[in-house]
């Protein structure tokens, strides 16, 4: 029981001590304000470290849209649509590439870099900015071709612009197509003139001479002298 009580009043000075040693600290700061350390944020900054992972910038005339970014996020938060295939009225110009949209859900990312590493054009980068907040998940999403949020105006652009992307790449599937099947006859028809001049050499090599025909060979034969004629007057 004693021990009980022991271990109570003890705690209580534990906790007091701790209190008493923090306000000690506040109010010899209080009384030297040029030694103040805090600073008076948000009017105030401190510098980030060169290499703070904050939110995403991209040099977007350099993207090639490869989605290899895409494809190295551990949480699928980077979502781009767009199109190498041909242009597309009002999207942004990439590397050959045209984009409608670049967007990374700032509700999921995890700050990783792994998105930036593998990039073979070096063009999506973290940045000193962290600044990103809102009060509904939709609020969270960032449109890195314009640098600020992703709007509902924008998602309907962007759906407006699938059927194009689709079209584009329908296209050049049928030009694909078009230029294989005419690769094909061109081989088709080169492969049946060798076979034929093949055939014709290998006929002409088997009977080099023709054989005159029977009939020929009769009519040049000197006629059998007749009994009774030319020849048995002489
Ligand atoms: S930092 Fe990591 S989680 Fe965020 S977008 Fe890049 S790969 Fe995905
Ligand atoms: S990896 Fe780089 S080049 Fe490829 S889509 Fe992502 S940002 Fe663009």
């Amino acid at each position: 029981m004693s021990s009980a009580f022991g271990q109570y009043f003890k705690s209580i000075w534990s906790n007091a001590r701790s209190i008493f040693i923090g306000l000690g600290v506040t109010i010899r700061y209080f009384f030297r304000p040029h030694t103040v350390i805090t600073l008076q944020y948000p009017r105030e900054m401190d510098k980030l470290p060169e290499r703070h992972r904050g939110i995403h910038f991209l040099e977007t005339e350099k993207c090639i849209m490869c989605y290899i970014c895409a494809k190295a996020c551990p949480v699928d938060c980077i979502y781009i649509e767009g199109t190498r295939d041909g242009d597309i009225e009002g999207a942004y110009q990439g590397n050959k590439a045209v984009m409608t949209m670049f967007v990374i859900d700032y509700s999921l990312c995890i700050m990783c870099n792994l998105c930036c590493e593998p990039c073979p054009k070096d063009c999506i980068h973290m940045g000193q900015e962290f600044h990103f907040t809102g009060t509904e998940r939709n609020e969270m999403y960032k449109n890195l071709l314009e640098d600020r949020r992703y709007t509902k105006d924008d998602d309907a652009w962007v759906k407006s612009k699938r059927p194009d992307i689709v079209r584009l790449a329908e296209e050049k599937k049928q030009k694909k197509l078009a230029v294989m099947e005419a690769k094909k006859k061109a081989a088709a028809e080169a492969k049946a003139k060798t076979q034929s001049a093949e055939a014709s050499a290998s006929e002409a090599k088997a009977d080099p001479e023709p054989k005159p025909k029977e009939s020929e060979a009769k009519e040049d034969k000197p006629a059998p002298p007749t009994p009774g004629g030319e020849g048995d007057k002489a």
